[in-house]
């Protein structure tokens, strides 16, 4: 690559004031169709906060070896999951790709290689949440893998170095559910605003941490006690939550929404940085 391709490259995103951070609690794929409180508190965010340039999402649903983003100019929508009705099989998140965030991220991480992708494209975990946001699908937006041999301090060191897109306009999204346990779930609540027991210790537990910033907690998560045990029994929902809060500034502003339990085994807790 030579020098004015660079140039091309970096003055494509302009600064801009500086974008919030969203961890957005995603639950069932059902979600992308069904209307219930939780879509509305993704509709209100996406009306609160500025448009952005574009968006990176880290989402649960793309686990690799080793970190990839995606590059291509037109990710497809991928229906990753089986066992729902067609309307949601049907539906399409036409947003357009950004080759150029996909080589800027590329350049702004250093700790490791970051692939280029032109396979994935949109998973349920981005498109899911994202439509409610940006409706009109004219947003770029590229996906962010988890690296599914790293422990969790690795996905946090690894987002910070994404922060200067903050000043770019581009919205960092990490999407996936802070307590998910899928094995437990309440089948007879499914839709029902409900928490086991251990459910509603951890979660009241990770909100306390994010609220005091205290993140070292969230980054030993697998040494905090049996309901953590049981609320991130794999780490890939997880995860997203501490890209989100690598991505903080001192005393910048952090708050939660759509803070519920559902199913008994499931937060949908979503948060949000630097909203004002
Ligand atoms: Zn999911």
């Amino acid at each position: 690559m030579n020098l004015s391709d660079l140039n091309k490259i970096t003055s494509h995103l302009s600064n801009t004031d500086k974008m919030p951070v969203l961890f957005l609690g995603h639950g069932s794929p059902m979600n992308a169709i069904e209307e219930n409180e939780f879509v509305q508190g993704f509709r209100n965010i996406g009306k609160e906060i500025q448009k952005p340039n574009a968006i990176l999402c880290i989402s649960a649903h793309w686990e690799t070896r080793g970190t990839f983003v995606t590059a291509m100019q037109h990710p497809r929508t991928i229906h990753d999951f089986g066992g729902f009705p067609q309307a949601l099989f049907d539906v399409q998140y036409p947003a357009p790709g950004s080759p150029e965030l996909a080589q800027e991220t590329k350049k702004l991480i250093t700790s490791t290689e970051v692939g280029l992708d032109d396979k994935w494209g949109l998973d349920h975990g981005a498109w899911s949440v994202i439509k409610h946001l940006y409706p009109d699908a004219n947003i770029p937006v590229i996906q962010m893998s988890i690296d599914y041999t790293q422990p969790a301090r690795y996905h946090y060191e690894l987002a910070k170095q994404i922060h200067s897109f903050r000043h770019k306009g581009v919205l960092i999204i990490g999407s996936g559910n802070m307590v998910h346990n899928l094995r437990m779930v309440a089948w007879n609540k499914l839709n029902e605003v409900y928490a086991f027991d251990w459910a509603a210790e951890a979660s009241e537990k990770m909100k306390q941490y994010i609220l005091e910033g205290n993140y070292q907690p969230l980054i030993d998560f697998k040494s905090q006690g049996k309901a953590f045990d049981l609320a991130i029994p794999t780490p890939e929902h997880y995860l997203p939550l501490l890209y989100t809060l690598a991505l903080k500034d001192k005393n910048e502003s952090i708050s939660l929404f759509n803070d519920k339990p559902v199913a008994g085994s499931l937060t949908m807790t979503s948060v949000g940085i630097g909203m004002g």
